[in-house]
C-alpha cells in the first residue's frame, strides 16, 4: 500500500544546478527506508522536501491518493502527517520539556490540554524520560534532547517519520539510546525515511537502502545486499 510516491522530482537552490535529478522513489505504508550517500549528495534537501519544507522545481509528490499542490492547506494538513527530526534538536529553551511537546498539538492541531498531557507524559514515560517532563532543554544531555525531539514528533501522530542524521550530534555514548527508540518505532511498524551515517543501525533497521549520488538513486537493495558489497 503506497503512502508517499514522488516522480521525478526536481529541484535546485538559487542560480544553482539541480540537487535532486527526477526522483522518482515509492514508500509504502510500514516500510523503513534509509537513504545513505556522500555529504552534500542531496539527502537532507530529498528529506525537505517529503516534507514540504522546500519548493521544488518539477515533478509531483502524491500523498496516498492526493497529488500535493502547495496551496497553504494542503502543506498544513499533510506536514502534520509527515513529522521529521532534525540533527539539532530545536527544543524552546524558556520551556519545559513537557511544555515543548504539548505546544504543536495545543496550537496546531486544537487538542485539549489533559488528553495532549497525558499522551505526552505515556511517550516520555516510553523513552525513558518522564522524570525529565519539568527539566529545561538545557539540563539534558544531547541524546535526552533528542529522545525528546522524537516524542514531539509523536504526538502529531505522523503516517510518516523523517528522520535526518538525528545522532550526528551526538557523543557516541549517546547514539544508541536514541537508535533504540527508533529501533522500537520500526517495530511498532511506523513508516519512515531515516538518513544515517550508523551503518549497522541502518543494516538492522532498513527494509530498503536507497544509494544516492549528486541527486540521483544510484542503487538500490535490501540491506544484507548492500552491507555485504565490497
Ligand atoms: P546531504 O544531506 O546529502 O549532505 P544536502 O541536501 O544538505 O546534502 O545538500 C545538497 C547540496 O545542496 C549541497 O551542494 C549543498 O551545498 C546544497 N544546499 C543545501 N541546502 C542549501 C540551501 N539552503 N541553499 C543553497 N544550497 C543548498
Ligand atoms: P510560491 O511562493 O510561488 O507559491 P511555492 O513555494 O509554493 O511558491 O512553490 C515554488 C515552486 O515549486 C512552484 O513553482 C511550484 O509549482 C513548485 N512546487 C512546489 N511544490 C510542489 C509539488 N509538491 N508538486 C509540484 N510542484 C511543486
Amino acid at each position: 500500500e503506497m503512502i508517499l510516491k514522488t516522480e521525478k522530482l526536481r529541484k535546485s537552490y538559487e542560480n544553482g544546478q539541480p540537487v535532486l535529478k527526477d526522483i522518482s522513489f515509492t514508500l509504502e505504508k510500514g516500510e523503513v527506508v534509509v537513504v545513505v550517500g556522500p555529504s552534500g549528495c542531496g539527502k537532507s534537501t530529498f528529506l525537505r522536501c517529503l516534507n514540504m519544507l522546500e519548493p521544488i522545481d518539477s515533478g509531483t509528490i502524491q500523498f496516498k491518493d492526493r497529488i500535493i499542490d502547495r496551496g497553504k492547506r494542503d502543506v498544513y494538513e499533510i506536514r502534520q502527517k509527515i513529522g521529521m527530526v532534525f540533527q539539532s534538536y530545536d527544543l524552546f529553551p524558556h520551556k519545559t520539556i513537557l511544555g515543548n511537546i504539548i505546544l504543536a498539538p495545543l496550537k496546531v492541531q486544537k487538542r485539549d490540554k489533559n488528553e495532549v498531557t497525558a499522551e505526552a507524559e505515556k511517550l516520555l514515560a516510553r523513552v525513558g524520560l518522564l522524570d525529565k517532563k519539568d527539566s529545561y532543554p538545557r539540563q539534558l544531555s544531547g541524546g535526552q534532547k533528542q529522545r525528546v525531539a522524537i516524542v514531539r514528533a509523536l504526538i502529531m501522530h505522523p503516517e510518516i517519520l523523517l528522520l535526518d542524521e538525528i545522532t550526528a550530534a551526538l557523543d557516541p555514548e549517546m547514539v544508541r539510546e536514541v537508535l533504540q527508540v527508533v529501533l522500537e518505532l520500526a517495530k511498532d511498524g511506523m513508516t519512515m525515511v531515516i538518513v544515517t551515517h550508523e551503518m549497522e543501525f541502518a543494516k538492522a533497521v532498513a527494509d530498503r537502502v536507497l544509494f544516492m549520488d549528486q541527486g540521483v538513486v544510484v542503487e538500490e537493495s535490501l540491506p544484507n545486499e548492500f552491507f555485504t558489497s565490497p
